[in-house]
């Protein structure tokens, strides 16, 4: 079976897990400042700062905005629920706009469309691993006073126009989930230039503490830590990213090379002004193709290859969300058609042959 992503640890992530086991410090520690200290050197920001999971940095985020009951932010209804979610967590309104069909991302002229009085950020997803149209959202945060998060569980060293994912809006978030370019199981971080943000969200994953003297409060907060036993397979991946986002962008050549000829098949856009990490390859299945989207599903299964639907429902049909405007069409032809081929840095070249062959076979 070829799997749609396979995790390998390293015996040098193994080793230093041992030696963080061997160290007394298990929990938050000195290995998590020093990911703090290389995540923020990586990305070019100010600041950085672990937390436990993709969820808790948006989360945070959110809250780190200060929102009032009845404030709008505006999201994609097409990734997954974690990026909507928080904005409910944080007692305001998640608001859906369309995405763009050719990128999948967040359309700004859609956002700019659901912009109302109460709205005060926009959430931007870079999903697949390839950033959003930012010099787009930066005018309409310019214009209307809105603040940017970036999702940036998938997109960990992609750049836009030579910035650095994470650097690209007021805050970036990445997960370190299993599955994710980098991980460590559960865990995740946010970036930041904004040392009013930093600080905030220092104390809320903290339990509001400020850490200036003993048990100082400013808030309330919450139980946000990572731990230096994650801390330090991130710490090492980290080391390794670029080669590990080239091994992606190299299987991604060979499917765009293997496959570009195959009708009825739209194979990943990515614009020219950033780069793709290719956390997903993920296909457009379009009714010009001999079998439906679920069909070839179940076709590759039958030849032994994973693939996966990121992500089959759009969140503005999620009942809590008491979504007003379901009807986001770039959307849910998206949900119909996409379709995520098997991609990982250990991911041979026969097995990504074996993938295109299956397929050309059709
Ligand atoms: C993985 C992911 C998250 C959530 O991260 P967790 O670490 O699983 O909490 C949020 N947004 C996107 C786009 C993701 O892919």
């Amino acid at each position: 079976m070829i799997n749609i992503c396979q995790l390998k640890v390293s015996q040098e992530e193994k080793d230093a897990v041992m030696e963080v086991l061997d160290s007394g410090q298990l929990a938050q520690g000195q290995k998590v400042k020093e990911l703090e200290e290389n995540l923020a050197e990586f990305c070019k920001t100010k600041y950085a700062l672990a937390v436990s999971s993709g969820t808790a940095a948006l989360h945070l985020a959110v809250l780190s905005l200060q929102l009032n009951p009845g404030d709008e932010v505006i999201t994609t209804p097409f990734t997954f629920i974690a990026t909507a979610n928080v904005v409910l967590m944080a007692g305001a309104r998640p608001v859906f706009a369309d995405i763009n069909s050719q990128t999948l991302n967040l359309d700004p002229e859609s956002v700019e469309k659901k912009i109302t009085p109460r709205t005060k950020a926009i959430i931007v997803v870079n999903l697949y691993g390839q950033p959003a149209d930012y010099s787009d959202f930066y005018a309409l945060a310019e214009k209307y006073n809105l603040k940017i998060i970036e999702d940036a569980a998938q997109s960990i060293g992609a750049e836009y126009q030579g910035k650095m994912s994470g650097n690209l809006g007021d805050i970036g978030c990445f997960s370190f989930y299993a599955t994710k370019n980098i991980m460590c199981g559960e865990g995740g971080a946010i970036t930041t230039n904004d040392p009013q943000i930093y600080e905030l969200v220092y104390q809320l994953r903290h339990h509001g503490q400020t850490g200036k003297k003993p048990y100082d409060y400013a808030r309330l907060g919450y139980n946000y830590r990572l731990t230096d036993l994650q801390a330090v397979l991130v710490l090492i991946q980290l080391t390794r990213l670029k080669e590990i986002t080239l091994r992606r962008q190299q299987i991604a050549q060979e499917y765009y090379q293997g496959l570009e000829s195959v009708a009825g098949l739209v194979l990943p856009y990515c614009a020219s002004d950033r780069t793709h990490v290719y956390h997903q390859f993920t296909i457009l299945v379009t009714k010009d193709f001999p079998l439906s989207r679920d069909e070839f599903k179940n076709y590759l299964a039958e030849k032994g290859i994973a693939s996966a639907i990121y992500y089959p429902l759009p969140l503005c049909k999620v009942a809590h969300f008491n979504c007003e405007d379901t009807d986001l069409p770039n959307t849910c032809l998206a949900a119909e058609q996409v379709l995520s081929l098997p991609i990982f840095p250990n991911l041979a070249d026969q097995d990504v042959q074996t993938v295109i062959k299956a397929i050309k076979e059709l």
